[in-house]
């Protein structure tokens, strides 16, 4: 099954760094795509449906926690699984943004053995 794939993190070397922890885990995607904050990534999952969202959430411009109510009222993002990928270990944080609508959650650092745990449900 063919999948895409969006890195949201305003850190370029931490998109590369996901990326490769990615690779490392063995999961496969056909398509992948980069955004810098959450208002570029919304402008891309408007244009074109997205299956896995891994979004950070400190940002400039839009938070993950404020992309995460937005996409989830777009049509293209009905199925979209989003995973947010933070330093931050709230409990209250991370309870109040699954409840917004996020599929997961891992903190960083983060093992290729996680992503693998949190995403490979979705990749059926
Ligand atoms: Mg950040």
């Amino acid at each position: 099954m063919s999948k895409t794939l969006m890195i949201v993190d305003d850190s370029a070397t931490m998109r590369k760094i996901i990326m490769r922890t990615i690779r490392m885990s063995g999961l496969e995607f056909d398509r992948t795509e980069e955004a810098g904050n959450g208002l570029e990534a919304l402008e891309k999952l408007k244009a074109d449906p997205i299956d896995i969202v891994l979004c950070d959430i400190n940002m400039p411009e839009m938070s993950g926690s404020d992309m995460v109510k937005e996409a989830r009222q777009l049509d293209t993002c009905k199925d979209t699984k989003i995973i947010m990928v933070s330093t931050e270990s709230s409990q209250d944080l991370i309870s109040s943004v699954m409840a917004d609508g996020a599929n997961g959650y891992i903190t960083k650092p983060f093992t290729p053995e996680k992503f693998q745990e949190q995403l490979s449900p979705f990749m059926s």
